[in-house]
């Protein structure tokens, strides 16, 4: 019998019922002692070590699992702790560790931002006085205690160093190397003592190698894994890329490691290319990534593995390992919990344990001969193709409109100078408008009237009524304020995805379906199964009444089509782009519909645009051409004197600057504060001449940052940007704030916007 092995790349933190989430989320509130949280978390991680290892997995990792993020863990263990925050307690406590991802009342947290290509945020890693040590071991207590405890010899996964560096911030470009280099005895201090305490194979995330690199970066790639590896004789080094296929083959496989990982699903056949092309090293393992670990589709099982006896053939006896194609941290834990999915849907879907299962499945029926899996085979098929031939899938008129579009370019009527100046009539707006991003505080108790709404202890009108009445007290506040552009506030909304999901045709929801977003917090992606349609009016009730309320502007608020893509789990079977296409055919009417009852500013929010952009330079150009266009079809129809905004929130921009030329909204807010800056230097050099909003105070912390403070970073923009295109903005929206941070950081805000436009 052949002895091919199964192994998991890493396993959901946050625990079938968000159990993770609730633990951290008490002992923030205090609610919870910190030995209570620790024991808490190890019996997380326990369940999920045994989990795995009741589904068969041979390699189960650890190290995957995270107080907060990996990436944090990985600076945090190499002791990469900014001096804002050495100062206030000195050591390497808990606190120290929380107060880097979330801010403290001394000190503004670290920077976060989007994993890759995903919508996990990791918090970067800051490089002031480099001092790199091993402050504390973390990777072998967590392999100490599976072994001793649990009698698992687990593998121990780490962020390797070239990703860790190329992730960080704070030095010049040129000391990359170098940064590196000072990270090399580090590591393999931490890889010596896994080796001693007895592990086998040591996973290291080098996600860069799929993004374009550079021949200094592969030199280095070759010097530091030589390195570290002539250091070390019995444990295995396994180099694992994801999300794409490598960037440089030939040089990857020759590193000197024992094996490589590989994502065999999201390389567009890259990865079996080049492997057909220069072959793979006899000596080495090769670690297949089948199974997608960023949806929630059953695998084609038949296909998958037949591309696996493919890639059998090309490797020596044995040296195979089966995996899903990325960390599972993507993707809802389980599907068994859902009891209320149609079941042509649930059983089409496979979380995070199915997709494990599916693992075990390629593994035996490899190991056992294609026949002892045949069964599993044909029934996954079967309830596949039920899916495949259903009526949602196949809807004659949306294809229809899709493709009549694709003879006629979508745009504005007006080209942006003229639309200006019919803006500047229509709105008659001061200087330096003050605005928010949409959403304000989701307080708990507009949570729980919504969750008894759908419980259904609450009628549609009480529901209605309370929604009402807390869009009438924020109108009224937003005008004490002195606000000039006001919002309704989104509270009717869950989620600004989730919302439209569930008022579109084509989407459904599961119950439990959670993935982790960035620290505690969670998102429920829903799933698009089928084509998209508009049905009726999703937004205009609330919004025309809050607009009903006050005289001053009232901006409609509106998820755009990219976002949506990018944050539910799509269907498989059609292109991204023609689910794009068909939410923005349905997004089109939408904004109609707002502007038939007298809405005029249409925010059409694109936080998620730059998220999906490949990691590799040559194949951007076609992502973007395509969100430039749904974005265009979204807004194509707007009337001239409809302003249309829009929202990205991240801070790197210089990829993407013609990008959001393109989309030619009359005006972009975008996340500013926690670079600390740097955003407005990509201004520089770009004559963006459209409105802009640079947000002028990080809203993930709860800090309330001082009138002084905010306008200095007004005064830092308009360096740059014209006043008459400035707009002064929070980085984004305020539905983590409490009403409190909220009303008081929007005062001083004003307060900024206030002086600033005096000076001018
Ligand atoms: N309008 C949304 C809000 O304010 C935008 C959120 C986002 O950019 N993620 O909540
Ligand atoms: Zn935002």
């Amino acid at each position: 019998m052949k002895q091919w092995r199964s192994s998991s790349l890493g396993y959901p933190r946050i625990g079938e019922r968000r159990e993770w989430k609730k633990a951290l989320e008490a002992f923030w509130e205090g609610s919870l002692s910190e030995n209570e949280l620790l024991t808490e978390m190890k019996e997380q991680r326990f369940s999920h070590i045994n989990k795995q290892k009741e589904k068969g997995i041979d390699l189960i990792p650890v190290g995957d699992f995270s107080l907060y993020d990996h990436v944090l863990d990985t600076a945090f263990m190499f002791g990469l702790i900014p001096d804002r925050f050495k100062s206030e307690t000195g050591t390497d406590d808990l606190a120290t560790y929380f107060a880097m991802a979330r801010g403290s009342k001394e000190a503004v947290a670290c920077e976060m931002t989007k994993w890759f290509n995903t919508n996990y945020h990791y918090i970067v890693p800051e490089i002031d006085h480099f001092a790199p040590r091993v402050a504390h071991n973390q990777l072998l207590d967590y392999f100490l205690e599976a072994k001793n405890e649990l009698h698992v010899k687990t593998k121990p996964v780490i962020l390797g160093p070239l990703t860790l560096v190329k992730l960080a911030k704070g030095y010049q470009e040129n000391d990359f190397a170098s940064c590196v280099r000072q990270l090399i005895p580090h590591y393999m201090q931490v890889f010596k003592d896994l080796e001693e305490a007895g592990a086998e194979w040591i996973q290291v995330d080098e996600p860069v190698v799929s993004t374009s690199i550079s021949d200094e970066e592969v030199e280095l790639l070759k010097e530091v894994y030589h390195e570290i590896t002539s250091g070390l004789s019995n444990v295995k080094l396994l180099l694992q890329s994801y999300f794409e296929a490598v960037d440089r083959y030939e040089e990857i496989i020759n590193l000197p490691v024992d094996g490589i990982g590989f994502d065999f699903v999201h390389d567009e056949g890259a990865n079996f290319a080049q492997l057909k092309k220069f072959g793979f090293p006899k000596e080495k393992v090769l670690a297949a990534g089948m199974i997608d670990g960023r949806n929630v589709w059953k695998a084609d099982l038949n296909d998958r593995f037949e591309y696996l006896e493919k890639l059998a053939e090309c490797v020596d006896s044995d040296q195979l390992i089966i995996q899903p194609s990325c960390s599972l941290l993507h993707t809802p834990v389980t599907i068994e919990t859902e009891d209320s999915l149609p079941p042509l849907l649930k059983g089409a879907l496979a979380f995070a344990d199915e997709k494990l299962e599916e693992v075990t499945i390629l593994t035996k029926g490899l190991n056992e001969g294609k026949a002892s899996i045949e069964p599993v085979i044909d029934d996954q098929w079967r309830q596949l193709d039920a899916l495949k031939q259903s009526e949602e899938r196949n809807r004659g008129d949306v294809k229809q409109e899709v493709s009549d579009w694709n003879t006629r370019t979508p745009g504005r009527k007006l080209p942006y100078s003229r639309r200006k100046k019919v803006h500047e009539e229509f709105f008659r707006l001061p200087l330096l408008p003050a605005t928010t991003i949409g959403s304000l505080p989701q307080t708990k108790e507009i949570r729980q009237a919504r969750s008894k709404w759908r419980k259904g202890d609450w009628g549609n009108e009480e529901y209605k009524e309370f929604i009402e009445r807390n869009i009438s007290e924020w109108v009224s506040c937003q005008e004490t304020i002195g606000l000039d552009v006001l919002v309704h506030g989104e509270f009717e909304r869950n989620d600004m995805v989730e919302f439209f999901g569930e008022k579109l045709g084509g989407f459904a929801f599961t119950r439990f379906g959670w993935v982790q977003s960035y620290g505690s917090r969670c998102v429920k992606p829903p799933v698009v199964y089928g084509d998209v349609y508009w049905k009726e009016p999703m937004t205009v009730e609330e919004i025309a009444f809050a607009q009903s309320l006050t005289d001053k502007p009232l901006k409609g608020m509106l998820t755009g089509p990219v976002t949506i893509t990018n944050w539910s789990f799509v269907r498989n079977d059609v292109s991204k782009f023609d689910v794009n296409r068909q939410i923005a055919l349905a997004l089109q009417k939408e904004i109609h519909a707002l502007e038939e009852r007298d809405i005029h500013m249409i925010q059409v929010d694109e936080p998620a645009l730059r998220e999906g952009l490949p990691l590799k330079v040559e194949k951007q150009a076609k992502y973007l051409a395509e969100a430039v266009y749904a974005f265009k079809l979204t807004t194509t129809l707007a009337k001239d004197e409809t302003q249309i905004h829009t929202h990205m929130c991240y801070s790197n921009f210089n990829d993407i600057m013609d990008t959001i030329d393109q989309l030619d909204a009359d005006v972009i807010s975008i996340e500013a504060a926690r670079s600390h800056g740097g955003l407005v230097a990509a201004f520089e050099n770009d004559h963006y001449d459209k409105g802009i909003g640079l947000g002028v105070y990080d809203i993930h912390s709860p800090r309330i940052p001082p009138v002084e403070e905010m306008e200095k970073s007004i005064t830092r923009a308009l360096q740059v940007l014209d006043p008459e295109q400035f707009w002064v903005n929070p980085d984004c929206g305020l539905k983590t704030r409490n009403i409190k941070e909220t009303v008081e950081s929007l005062k001083n805000m004003t307060e900024a916007a206030r002086l600033k436009r005096e000076e001018i």
